[in-house]
C-alpha cells in the first residue's frame, strides 16, 4: 500500500500539513493518494541520520555492499506488479517502456554489485618508500578512492525508475559507500515510494545502518534547496533542466563549504549528415531520425534536437521524406501537463521568431498531454546568430540547419554549447568531412556517434553521459555506467602509515586480492612485492 509518507531511514513520517498528488497524463485527472511534503524537522532527521549512518556504511567491506545491492534489484523484481502500476498511472507510459526501464535499473545496480566484487574502482596505487634517497628520502605513499559522504539524489521527472529512487545515481552512490538522500520527483512520488519500499528492506536485510537510505518527498523546490544547503550533504546528483540544475550548482558553491554538484541538463544533441550518405540513404535516414525524435515523445536527454546539412537537393528530399514521415506516427501521452505545457511554449517561442518556419502542419486539434511532432528550419547564418534557438525544447521536436558550404558548418559548430552527444551520417570518405570538422565536433560533445542515432543510451563501462557545460555541470564524469562511481569517490593518500592502521585495500598482503598499481605496474601481487622494500 502506497502511504504518501517519505522514508526517514527505515521509519515512514509525515509531519507537515503540506500535501499534494501526483497526475495520470493518459486520462488527465490527479491520482488518488495524497503526499506528503518532509517537514523541517524530516529533512534534519534524515540528513543527521545519513552523516551517522555514513560512519558504518565507509568501513562495511565492497562485498557486503555488493550483496546489498544484489538485494535491492531482488526486492524491485519481487514487487515489479506493483512498480508497473504506479508507474503507469504516473507517467501515462506504457507498460512495455516501464518493463524495459526497471530492467535496466534492475541491470545498472548487478553491475555496481559486480564492480564491487572486482575493486579495480578505487584506484589504489602505492608507491615503495626510498629511505636512502638524497637530498630527501621518498617516503611511503599509498592512495585510494574513498567515499565522500552521504549524496543527495534528485529523481528525474524522465526516468521515473532508471534515474529516480533506486536508479543510477542511488545505485553508484551505494556502491561507493555513500548514503543516499533522496529528493523523490512530485510527479512520481508513488513510484518512487514503492521503490524505496524495496530498499529499505533490502538494507534491513544485509544488515546496513539505518539512514543508509531516506525517501522525502516534496511538492515544489524548497525541499530540495534546504537539502543543497544541509551541512550533512556532502555531494548532489541532478538531472533534469539547465535552469534547475543551474540553480541547485549556484546554491551548492554558495554554501559556506561548498560540495560538488553532478548536474545532467539539457542537450539538443546536433546531428551532421554529410552530402554522399544523404545522395543514398535520404529516405532510410528520414524514416530513422522521425522515429528518433518522437520515441518516448520526444523526452529523452538525447533527442536529437538539431539536424544539420548542406543546402541541396537530397537534403531537401530528406526534409520533406522527415516532415511527412513525423506527421504520420501518432503522437504519446507526455509524462505531466507541465512538461506538455513547457513544451508548447518554446514551440510557440520558436513560432515567434521570424528566421524560423515550421515545416510541419496539422489540421486537426489534439488531446490535451499528446504533443504535435514538429520539424521547423532556420538559415546557419540566424542559427548563428541567435543562442535561444540552442534551448532545449523537451518533447518531440527538431530544427533543421541548412549551410552553404564547409566554412559555414564548421562556424555553427563552434557556435554550438556543451552536448551530451553529437551525431555524423556520412560515407566513410564523404564530401566536406574532414578532420578538423571531427575535431571541432568532439570538443562540443561527451559521446559522438558515427552513423546511428543519440536516443538509446547503453549503460557499459565505456559509455560517456555527461559533455560539456551545460549538458553537465562537470564534464569529467559520466551520469550512465560504471565509471559514473567516480563522482562520489575522493582520493586519500596515506603517508609512511603503519600496516595494521591501513585500510585493507593499501596493505602489502593484499588481502582483497585486488589490482594495485605499485611502483608504476599494475599487479595482484601482495607481500613478495614488497619483500626487499
Ligand atoms: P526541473 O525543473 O529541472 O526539475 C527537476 C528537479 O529539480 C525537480 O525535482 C525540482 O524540484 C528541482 N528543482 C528545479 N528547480 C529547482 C531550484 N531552483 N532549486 C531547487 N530545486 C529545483 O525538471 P522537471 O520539472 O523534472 O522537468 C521539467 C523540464 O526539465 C522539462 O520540460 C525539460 O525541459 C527538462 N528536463 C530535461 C531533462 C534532460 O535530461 N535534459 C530531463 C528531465 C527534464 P520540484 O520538482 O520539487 O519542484
Amino acid at each position: 500500500m502506497i502511504t504518501g509518507k517519505n522514508y526517514i531511514g527505515a521509519d515512514l513520517s509525515s509531519d507537515s500539513t503540506v500535501s499534494f498528488k501526483t497526475f495520470n497524463p493518459l486520462l488527465n485527472i490527479e491520482n488518488k493518494t495524497t503526499f506528503f511534503e518532509a517537514s523541517d524537522s524530516e529533512i534534519q532527521k534524515a540528513t543527521k541520520l545519513a552523516h551517522d549512518a555514513f560512519r558504518v556504511f565507509k568501513l562495511v567491506s565492497a562485498k557486503q555492499r555488493s550483496e546489498f545491492l544484489i538485494q535491492i534489484s531482488e526486492e524491485l523484481k519481487s514487487i515489479s506488479d506493483d512498480i508497473i502500476n504506479i508507474y503507469c498511472s504516473e507517467t501515462g507510459l506504457p507498460e512495455g517502456r516501464c518493463k524495459g526501464e526497471l530492467g535496466r535499473t534492475i541491470n545498472q545496480l548487478l553491475s555496481f554489485a559486480t564492480l564491487l566484487k572486482e575493486g579495480s574502482y578505487q584506484e589504489v596505487s602505492i608507491d615503495t618508500p626510498l629511505p636512502e634517497r638524497k637530498p630527501m628520502p621518498k617516503p611511503d605513499l599509498r592512495k585510494m578512492l574513498m567515499p565522500i559522504g552521504p549524496v543527495l539524489v534528485f529523481g528525474a521527472s524522465n526516468f521515473p525508475l532508471a534515474y529516480s529512487t533506486a536508479g543510477g545515481d542511488t545505485a553508484s552512490a551505494l556502491a561507493a559507500g555513500c548514503p543516499v538522500i533522496l529528493k523523490s520527483h512530485p510527479m512520481h512520488a508513488g513510484t518512487g515510494e514503492v521503490v524505496s519500499s524495496a530498499i529499505i528492506r533490502a538494507a534491513k536485510k544485509t544488515n546496513m545502518p539505518n539512514g543508509v537510505f531516506s525517501n522525502l518527498n516534496s511538492k515544489g523546490i524548497e525541499v530540495g534547496v534546504k537539502l543543497v544547503n544541509n551541512s550533512y550533504v556532502k555531494a548532489v546528483g541532478f538531472t533534469g533542466s539547465l535552469k534547475g540544475g543551474r540553480a541547485i550548482y549556484d546554491l551548492a558553491s554558495q554554501r559556506s563549504h561548498p560540495i560538488p554538484v553532478f548536474a545532467e541538463m539539457g542537450s539538443v544533441n546536433p546531428v551532421l549528415i554529410f552530402p554522399k550518405k544523404l545522395q543514398k540513404e535520404y529516405s532510410e535516414l528520414a524514416i530513422q531520425y522521425a522515429k528518433s525524435i518522437t520515441v518516448g515523445s520526444g523526452q529523452f536527454c538525447t533527442n536529437p534536437g538539431i539536424i544539420i546539412s548542406f543546402k541541396s537537393d537530397y537534403f531537401d528530399l530528406f526534409i520533406n521524406k522527415l516532415v511527412q514521415e513525423i506527421q504520420e506516427i501518432s503522437p504519446s501521452c507526455m509524462l505531466h501537463p507541465n512538461i506538455y505545457n513547457s513544451y508548447n511554449l518554446g514551440l510557440q517561442k520558436i513560432k515567434k521568431n521570424k528566421n524560423v518556419s515550421e515545416l510541419t502542419s496539422y489540421s486537426d486539434k489534439y488531446e490535451n498531454n499528446f504533443p504535435r511532432h514538429v520539424i521547423s528550419r532556420v538559415s546557419a547564418e540566424k542559427f548563428i546568430e541567435d543562442k535561444c534557438l540552442q534551448h532545449e525544447i523537451f518533447g518531440p521536436c527538431s530544427l533543421i540547419i541548412t549551410c552553404q558550404d564547409e566554412e559555414e558548418i564548421l562556424k555553427v559548430i563552434e557556435s554550438l554549447d556543451g552536448q551530451l552527444t553529437g551525431t555524423i551520417l556520412a560515407q566513410d570518405h564523404d564530401t566536406f568531412l574532414s578532420q578538423q570538422i571531427i575535431d571541432t565536433f568532439e570538443l562540443k560533445v561527451g559521446r559522438i556517434i558515427f552513423n546511428g542515432v543519440p536516443t538509446g543510451v547503453e549503460v557499459c563501462s565505456s559509455m560517456t553521459h555527461g559533455g560539456p557545460y551545460p549538458a553537465s555541470t562537470d564534464s569529467r564524469f559520466t551520469a550512465v555506467g560504471i565509471n559514473s562511481i567516480k563522482r562520489w569517490l575522493r582520493p586519500v593518500s596515506y603517508q609512511d602509515f603503519p600496516q595494521s592502521l591501513l585500510p585493507d585495500e593499501l596493505k602489502n598482503d593484499n588481502p582483497l586480492n585486488i589490482n594495485r598499481i605499485i611502483d608504476g605496474v599494475v599487479t595482484r601481487e601482495g607481500d613478495s612485492h614488497f619483500e626487499n622494500t
